[in-house]
């Protein structure tokens, strides 16, 4: 029987696949979500099913809300997470969470990514934020908690300008316009990572980028005069 949600279906399955292609989780760590914003549900890969074994019609369909509308397996254990990013940044339609080596040692020393190269200023302009430890009070909800704690991270953020954070003690959430660009980023973050990690153990005390070439390789890229790549 064909589904009504079988393109957003694809779509997370698609990005699902790509977690392990790049090398981002082993087994069944991690997850990607795909939103259709207009009809206001989501797929999300299921709890606990490895991503060499997941098939289109195990994904899970859910409002916005939590409710699942299609789907005979349980929804991610990060589900309330990535509910709790889709609700507060209107911008995005994809969530990626990995527990990649590089940046999930970030993550567990509770250390924010430094901006020191190039790499990491072509697609952001600041360090990578880091969470908060969470308190031993909001374990018990632990999941939407994750999601609160990444919204005061970015009380005073731009998430489509810094489109990735750091939970800590835990590791990385990122996101973007779609499920693809989502994956996308948290690759970008687990090469930023290491580059970060090999600059600061040949040098603990080098400076960050300059401002001048943190504007210069962000605005070329992001810039409203954008001149790198193809039109
Ligand atoms: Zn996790």
């Amino acid at each position: 029987m064909s589904s009504p949600y079988r393109e957003i279906k694809e779509r997370a399955w698609a990005a699902n696949q790509e977690i392990p292609k790049r090398g981002l989780a082993i087994y069944t760590f991690g997850n990607v979500s795909a939103l259709d914003r207009e009809r206001g549900v989501l797929a999300i890969k299921p709890s606990g099913v490895a991503y060499d074994e997941l098939m289109v019609d195990d994904l899970v369909v859910l409002d916005l809300h939590g409710k699942v509308v299609e789907g005979r397996l349980r929804p991610s254990s990060d589900t309330a997470t990535h509910l709790v990013l889709y609700r507060s940044f209107p911008g995005i339609s994809g969530v990626a969470h990995t527990h990649s080596t590089y940046a999930t040692g970030w993550a567990q020393a509770r250390m924010s990514i430094p901006i020191y190269g190039t790499t990491h200023a072509d697609h952001l302009a600041e360090d990578v934020p880091c969470t908060a430890v969470m308190s031993d009070g909001a374990v018990g909800d632990y999941e939407v908690e994750t999601g609160n704690q990444i919204l005061e991270c970015f009380r005073d953020r731009d998430p489509l300008k810094t489109p990735m954070v750091l939970v800590a003690g835990h590791g990385p959430f990122t996101w973007g316009p779609s499920s693809e660009k989502a994956v996308y980023n948290a690759a970008v973050l687990e090469e930023l990572a290491k580059m970060a990690f090999v600059t600061r153990t040949l040098d603990p005390s080098v400076p960050r980028l300059p401002g001048s070439l943190i504007t210069k390789h962000f605005e070329r890229k992001h810039g409203k005069n954008a001149y790198y790549g193809q039109k």
